[in-house]
């Protein structure tokens, strides 16, 4: 099969084995060439196969020599079809760990159903026994419900009013301006069952259940801030309440977690473009205009980056540096005022005209084909491959 990008909106229905390898081993390289870390050695990722999950599985394996297992939600390939990105991220993943020496499992399947938790305990007993680190990395629009099989829908909406602001095709490059109405009162609670901290809380507690949680066991969970231009539709909006949410949930799971000396946290990452960002209206355009600036100023970093950087604060043998709500601050370099300053002047006045010169949508499309595996320049796109990799 000869494999080519095809984006549907902010999505694209295919995805290039051997760029995804490419993706996966770039990633790998980074993590080879810092410095190692002394930290983990068993861990759990949930939601280990594209962006924040798989830079942590990454950095895990190769920057702190962990075993790990991986659990994500993907789609192999069909007739005709491809498989999706994060298949092939796992494949490539589990090929280059297992080389390495290190014990890579995966288990691809609904990470919110009570048959895959149960599935992933008995793996992780098998092949890792207790875990000192898990890492709770899932994106998803739904939940289906493990006691009740409801299915909630989130949303991306502002709370209480309307809200209007630019936003960008980024394959176009055509700004205009959106307007989203409120969220009701059940799309916000519907938004929290989704991406709020339920679902981390019964994984550990299926973990402490079967007693495979090691002494001083860390856990970890991703969110994120962002500046005022974002703030109506993130930060005050339906997903900023999951996040609210999700970070009480650290508080609670820190209480449960005290008899193993160990501790919940929630990490503050970069705004970054993954599948789960170019979804959220004006946030691509906010992106594209930090990329710049934060380039410029020597401070850009992908979701490797971040993960590196972030073991590095855990692990070093000091106390942990949080804010005042107890989060890992690792969006600081982002909400910087003279990184914050500059992206606010680019967008006051941006238009379809000036987008390109006063944000990097290049870097944005670039990484946006990437996370697909395409736009790697020693990958041949006119070759003909298997798609059906396993
Ligand atoms: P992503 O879309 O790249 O990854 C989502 C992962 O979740 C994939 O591995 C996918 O397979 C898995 N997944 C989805 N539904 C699943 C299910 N039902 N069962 C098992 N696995 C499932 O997303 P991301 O951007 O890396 O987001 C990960 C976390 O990081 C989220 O909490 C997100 O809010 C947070 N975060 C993202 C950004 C950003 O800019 N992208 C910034 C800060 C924080």
């Amino acid at each position: 099969m000869i494999i080519k990008p095809k984006i549907r909106g902010f999505i694209c229905t295919t995805a290039h084995p051997g760029g995804c390898a490419a993706h996966v081993n770039r990633q790998i390289d980074y993590i080879k060439e810092s410095p190692s870390i002394q930290g983990a050695k068993k861990v759990l990722v949930i939601g280990a196969s594209t962006g924040y999950g798989l830079a942590s599985r990454i950095a895990a394996s190769f920057g702190m020599g962990a075993d790990t297992i991986g659990v994500s939600y993907e789609r192999p390939a069909s007739e005709g079809r491809t498989a999706s990105a994060g298949w092939y991220n796992t494949v490539a993943f589990e090929e280059s760990a297992r080389a390495a020496g290190y014990i890579a499992e995966s288990i691809n399947g609904d990470a919110f159903s009570h048959e895959i938790k149960q599935e992933t305990l008995k793996l992780v007993k098998e092949k890792l026994g207790k875990v000192d680190l898990i890492v709770y990395s899932v994106a998803s629009p739904r939940r289906t419900h493990p006691d009740t099989g409801e299915t909630f829908n989130s949303v991306l909406k502002p709370i209480g009013q309307p809200f209007s602001d630019k936003t960008v095709n980024t394959n176009t490059g055509v700004v205009s301006e959106i307007t989203l109405e409120p969220a009701t009162e059940e799309e916000i609670e519907n938004t929290i069952t989704v991406m709020g901290g339920e679902d981390w809380s019964l994984w550990l507690k299926a973990l402490e259940e079967a007693d495979l949680l090691a002494e001083g066991v860390t856990t970890l969970a991703y969110s994120y801030i962002g500046p005022e231009i974002t703030e109506a539709i993130y930060r005050k909006g339906t997903i900023g309440q999951a996040k609210n949410d999700l970070e009480a949930t650290a508080h609670t799971l820190t209480k449960q977690l005290e008899r193993y000396d160990g501790k919940a946290y929630v990490s503050v990452n970069k705004a970054l473009v993954t599948q789960s960002s170019s979804a959220i209206p004006v946030v691509p355009l906010y992106i594209s205009l930090l990329f710049k600036v934060m380039k410029e100023k020597g401070l850009h970093e992908g979701c490797i980056e971040q993960a590196q950087r972030l073991f590095g604060k855990l692990y070093s043998g000091a106390t942990v540096e949080t804010d005042e709500e107890g989060r890992i601050r690792l969006d600081n370099w982002e909400m910087r005022a003279d990184v914050q300053q500059a992206v606010q002047e680019a967008w006051s006045g941006i238009t379809t005209e000036n987008v390109s010169e006063r944000g990097d949508l290049e870097q944005y499309r670039l990484d946006f084909l990437q996370l697909f595996g395409f736009g790697f320049d020693e990958i041949d796109y006119e070759l003909d491959v298997n798609p059906d990799i396993q």
